[in-house]
């Protein structure tokens, strides 16, 4: 048995031959769905259709029975492939008509990009009868809602996920929250790194309160705990709640409704007055890239260097030669000397090194696809792990790097 709905649902419907074609990946109803769950409201439907009337109808027509809310995104461009207004009109008994304020914003919009608006553009403005225009301050393309006659509301946005989100926000949030009895939950991130999310799943089993729903989200190469509070859970237990799921995961639970790894951990380098040199190899700066995304990272980090060749390891990072011909390029002690040799180098708080094979080709039985060596050197700290990483070459780069990091975050954290 499903559990009870617990309150307000809605339907998702995306739009577009694109999606239907497997040119571009749905990524909208999975945004909404995470920001939908985060002011109570459950998905009882997501239906992605192509750019066809019929089946726009069809699936508004029949939606509109299963909720009270429908979102739909795209096919709000001037193009003849664009239906969605003219699908909403015949679905719903209310015929396009140019709607004036529709057409100052876009007319308004071409004005600000200083280009003159095409003929076609008109047709953004032809909204189904007693449409309210939700303005898109992000795009061309404005946004409506209407009242269906089953009393639903049918919320239609643009398909550039950049237009929709901020409109979602602006527009979409509030009116929901204004005309439904929902009072907002409360929710709390829990950021992990290094776990996955079937042994999280595990780890947090047991943690129950009333009015606590625990949701997990995949992002490589994160994941997040979700945990969802219903108004009136008082505070305390909600602390209580979030501190349990800290101290069973552990340090690798870095953080709480906070930025990522790179962040946090960049942060108590800043606050410690820590600095930081990286000898990368198989990630080819990719961690470098990654700690330098964070505004402010100049107060810690020196420097990276890109280590490819046996050469460069031994002349930038100082690799012996004969360790590198005993033990290959992918090892245990060449990674502990480039975090070591960087460090002296740089004259750094603390070094990593990564030494690894991304693939696809370049495996060995010993070495397959996926090894990767990371070590840290510190003050009285010389650390090292083996990672075994699955995926293809972007995964086991980007793994790579958090790895390192993490190996330095757990020192940070006094682990
Ligand atoms: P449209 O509003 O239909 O003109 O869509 C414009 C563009 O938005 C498309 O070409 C896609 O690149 C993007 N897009 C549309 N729907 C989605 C979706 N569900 N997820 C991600 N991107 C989308
Ligand atoms: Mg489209």
């Amino acid at each position: 048995m499903s559990p009870p709905p617990r309150g307000t649902e809605a339907v998702l419907l995306a739009q577009g031959n694109e999606l239907t074609t497997g040119l571009t990946l749905d990524t909208n109803s999975h945004w909404l769905c995470g920001r939908l769950w985060e002011i109570g409201i459950d998905v009882r439907r997501i239906v992605t259709v192509p750019d066809r009337h019929e089946d726009l109808v069809a699936v508004l027509s029949e939606a509109q029975h299963l909720a009270p809310i429908l979102i739909s995104t795209g096919g709000l461009g001037p193009t003849r492939d664009d239906l969605t207004a003219q699908a909403v009109a015949d679905a719903f008994g209310r015929p396009l008509a140019l709607d004036d304020r529709a057409l100052a914003q876009v007319e308004a919009r071409f004005a600000a990009m200083g280009r003159p608006m095409a003929a076609v553009n008109r047709k953004q403005a032809l909204l189904p009868q007693g449409a309210d225009v939700l303005e898109n301050r992000w795009g061309t393309a404005p946004g409506f809602a209407v009242d269906t006659p089953a009393g639903a509301r049918v919320y239609c946005l643009p398909g550039v996920p950049w237009e929709m989100k901020p409109m979602i926000d602006a527009h979409v949030v509030p009116d929901v929250l204004a005309r439904h009895a929902i009072a907002a939950p409360e929710t709390r991130t829990v950021r992990v790194l290094g776990v996955p999310e079937s042994v999280l799943e595990e780890t947090v089993t047991g943690i129950e309160l009333p009015g606590l729903e625990i949701g997990f989200r995949a992002m490589a190469p994160e994941v997040h705990v979700k945990l969802r509070f219903d108004p009136g859970v008082p505070a305390d237990d909600r602390a209580r709640a979030v501190d349990e799921v800290r101290r069973r995961v552990g340090w690798r639970a870095f953080g709480v409704d906070c930025g990522d790894l790179a962040e946090v951990a960049g942060a108590v380098l800043a606050a410690r007055g820590d600095t930081l040199a990286l000898a990368e190899s198989c990630t080819a700066g990719r961690l470098a890239a990654w700690i330098a995304s964070v505004p402010g990272a100049s107060a810690y980090l020196l420097e990276g260097s890109v280590v490819y060749s046996n050469d460069a390891k031994v002349r930038t990072a100082g690799v012996d030669r004969a360790t590198l011909d005993a033990h290959g390029a992918v090892s245990e002690p060449v990674a502990r000397q480039l975090a070591a040799g960087i460090r002296a180098r740089a004259g750094s708080t603390w070094g990593l090194g990564i030494t690894g094979i991304a693939g696809p080709g370049g495996g060995t039985p010993d070495k397959p696809v996926g090894t990767v060596h990371i070590a840290l050197s510190g003050p009285g700290v010389e650390d090292h792990r083996r990672l075994q990483l699955p995926g293809d070459r972007e995964r086991v780069q980007r793994y790579a790097a958090a790895g390192a990091l993490a190996l330095l975050w757990r020192r940070l954290q006094g682990g």
